[in-house]
């Protein structure tokens, strides 16, 4: 049958999710979701309807969360088919290219792939910031440019000043879309303000990290009316399912918020607690992180995360020698993880 698959498929190598990948054990911190699980009524009447295909009260409630109007915000399934939805509408396969900086998320890459349209690959400068000029020689027949802030899977931010030349240098020519979706941890850095006086910002949020429903599947774009219009001619009919927008919309809700707020900052405290525990052991770098997550350098990477695999505690292994990335966790899988490091590297100390 994989004869019968487009070339372009044939060749592809699937995302390999942390979900994918496995793992068994008590302590998952290897997806970047949240700790929290919130709850929610579900109402299972109008089912036999269609949903809307983007719902008003949804719509709406992010757009005031976002400080946007409702032209600005399209929803999807997830940050991820925003992506997606990007690339299909603005790229021509097999003329149009994206610009990708790793190491960063994986799936502006397999997405282009996927739609048969060709990647430029700028990396990050030695700091993980963009390497700008590098950029610009690279902008012929380019359409969009990702750049993810804070950072997947290293943490940290892109310059606001960088950004904007970004936008400056591409104006009239390129989409530059931020990916926000740790955002709600930072929310100062945000580059949301930026939408009114650049035509060709789009930024990606979701509701999978800060907000605790990675399993529901619910992302946004925003951008200005005109971007937005382009991209519901590619989305598909239907692409909220009705409970998911009910569910969304109590998340986005006043008490939603404020519980999400006090989530995000227990996080960050927590992840301050993961930063100073590790960063005492001696041999080991943790990078400033500004997400729920936090990339740290070991002697050796790669024995680190298969023995903490081997003990249950599941982490992401990384692109970068000697990084693993570590998600942020309930209290006791921080501890424990912790520890298990500790009892790793510095034995004695434990
Ligand atoms: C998790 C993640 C996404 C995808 O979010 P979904 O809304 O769950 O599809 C997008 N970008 C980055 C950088 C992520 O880490």
């Amino acid at each position: 049958m994989e004869k019968l698959a487009r070339k372009q498929v044939q060749g592809l190598t699937p995302y390999l999710s942390a979900r994918r990948i496995g793992g068994s054990g008590d302590v998952w911190l290897n997806a970047n979701e949240s700790p929290f699980d919130n709850e929610y009524t579900v109402e299972a009447s109008r089912l036999n309807r269609y949903s809307d295909c983007q719902p008003p009260q949804l719509i709406n409630a992010y757009a005031s969360y976002a400080g946007v109007t409702a032209e600005q915000v399209l929803t999807s399934r997830g940050a991820d088919e925003g992506i997606e939805l990007l690339i299909r509408a603005f790229c021509e396969p097999g003329e149009d290219t994206i610009i990708y900086c790793p190491p960063t998320y994986g799936m502006y890459a397999i997405s282009a792939e996927t739609i048969g349209v060709e990647r430029k690959v700028v990396p990050l400068t030695d700091d993980w910031q963009l390497d700008l000029p590098s950029i610009e020689r690279n902008l012929d027949n380019t359409k969009l440019v990702f750049v993810c802030s804070p950072n997947n899977p290293t943490g940290n931010l892109i310059n606001r000043d960088d950004i904007i030349a970004l936008l400056d240098m591409t104006k009239d020519r390129a989409i530059v879309v931020m990916d926000e979706a740790y955002i709600d941890f930072c929310p100062e850095a945000s580059t949301v303000d930026l939408l009114k006086s650049y035509p060709n910002l789009a930024v990606l949020r979701t509701l999978s990290k800060a907000f605790a429903l990675a399993g529901l599947r619910c992302g946004f774009t925003l951008a200005n009316p005109e971007l937005i219009q382009v991209l519901l001619k590619v989305i598909a009919p239907y692409p909220v399912p009705v409970p998911v927008a009910d569910i969304a919309s109590q998340a986005l809700s006043k008490a939603g918020i404020e519980r999400a707020s006090e989530q995000i900052a227990t996080l960050n405290t927590q992840r301050a607690y993961v930063n100073s525990e590790l960063s005492a052991i001696s041999g080991v770098t943790v990078y400033s992180g500004y997400g729920n997550y936090l990339l740290v350098r070991f002697p050796d990477g790669d024995s680190l995360f298969k023995a903490a695999w081997d003990a249950g505690i599941i982490l992401r292994d990384s692109p970068i020698k000697d990084c693993v990335r570590i998600s942020i966790g309930s209290d006791k899988e921080c501890q424990k993880t912790v520890a298990f490091i500790k009892q790793q590297l510095a034995p004695s100390a434990a």
